[in-house]
């Protein structure tokens, strides 16, 4: 509860995957969680609390979701602690890292097409 490990006031931070020095915020402002080459985060944030989290886990992404006004979120799992979470993709985010995990689901079902007759 020091608060002394808040890294929402730091102006950079250092990718735990690429090791890529990453601006906090994009050319517009806006705050980033994930380092834009690989799109790995880091657990600093507990979303269920809403307060900074013990965790610190490295994060890895695993999907794209799209939101009803068609904006792209890249969805992150906790390779520690296991919490999805959520964040919005950046304009200069890894485009073909994006793009594969948006396809991934449809180039490689993990059951066989037929199983849709059981549903
Ligand atoms: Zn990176
Ligand atoms: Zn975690």
């Amino acid at each position: 509860m020091s608060g002394t490990n808040d890294i929402s006031n730091l102006n950079t931070f250092t990718c735990v995957k690429c090791g890529r020095i990453v601006s906090a915020r994009t050319d517009d402002g806006t705050r980033r969680n994930h380092c834009p080459s690989c799109l790995h985060s880091r657990h600093v944030l507990d979303q269920v609390a809403g307060g900074p989290a013990d965790c610190d886990g490295r994060m890895a992404p695993i999907a794209i979701a799209v939101l009803r006004n068609g904006d792209w979120m890249v969805v992150h799992r906790c390779a520690r602690c296991d919490e999805l979470t959520s964040s919005p993709v950046a304009k200069d985010d890894n485009q073909y890292i994006l793009m594969r995990m948006a396809v991934r689901p449809l180039a490689e079902p993990p059951f066989p097409l037929e199983t849709f007759g059981d549903l």
